[in-house]
């Protein structure tokens, strides 16, 4: 299906799911995520309404914001080495794979401006997975108050990839609770207001579950 087909279907499905928990659509932030794509095809969804791309590596990043310039809201959505710092920091509106203070140090040390950052949580203790353990989280978070470039806009995580929804979901209230729970620390560069979590195959009960960015590849260009 064409790309803009497909971004017309998951708005649809958005909105389904917000109304299933009464919530204002308009909350949602819909990341088209181009790892896999062409400038072409990530053109193709700017065209289609999409104003957030997101991207897992430098490389990639460059190349497409080369081409597509500066419109869209770029997101650096992987796991970030420090000696990468450097080359995208004055490229990104939003970083959301925070999980150490060695790379919040070269953030800060890098970067002129304070930086959107998302703490990227582990929330479903796999060793594959990167990110703070739930219980980590909120010490890393008064950490970074040292930092002033550092701007906590919220926590990200990654569910499992499982048909098991309940584990899903589990992972996503864990992160709500987690954002809950910085929230109420009140912390000046910390307004964690924002939950990154939902992907294509588990956008809608992200949603259900307190999502205001999420971060979509297959469904969108497959
Ligand atoms: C690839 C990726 C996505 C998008 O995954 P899809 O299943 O293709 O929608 C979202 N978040 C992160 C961190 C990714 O690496």
């Amino acid at each position: 299906m064409p790309v803009q087909e497909n971004v017309a279907n998951i708005l649809h499905k958005i909105e389904q799911a917000c109304s299933k928990v009464n919530r204002n659509p308009e909350e949602i932030h819909l990341i088209a995520v181009t790892k896999y794509v062409t400038v072409e095809q990530a053109k193709e969804a700017i065209q289609a309404g999409i104003s957030h791309i997101g991207e897992n590596r430098d490389e990639g990043l460059l190349e497409k914001k080369a081409q597509l310039g500066s419109e869209p809201n770029w997101h650096f959505i992987g796991s970030l080495q420090t000696r990468k710092v450097k080359n995208i920091i004055n490229e990104v509106d939003y970083i959301h794979s925070l999980d150490r203070i060695s790379l919040a140090a070269e953030i800060n040390k890098r970067s002129d401006a304070p930086v959107k950052c998302f703490v990227q949580v582990n929330t479903s203790g796999e060793e594959s997975k990167h990110g703070l353990t739930p219980n980590e989280v909120t010490d890393f978070v008064k950490e970074l108050m040292d930092y002033k470039n550092i701007e906590v806009v919220g926590l990200m995580t990654m569910a499992p990839n499982t048909e098991q929804t309940e584990v899903i979901r589990e992972c996503f209230v864990k992160l709500r609770e987690l954002r809950n729970d910085v929230q109420a620390l009140q912390l000046p560069n910390a307004s964690c207001k924002e939950l990154s979590m939902g992907m294509s195959n588990d956008y809608e009960i992200a949603i259900e579950e307190g999502a205001t960015f999420i971060r979509i590849g297959t469904s969108i260009f497959a």
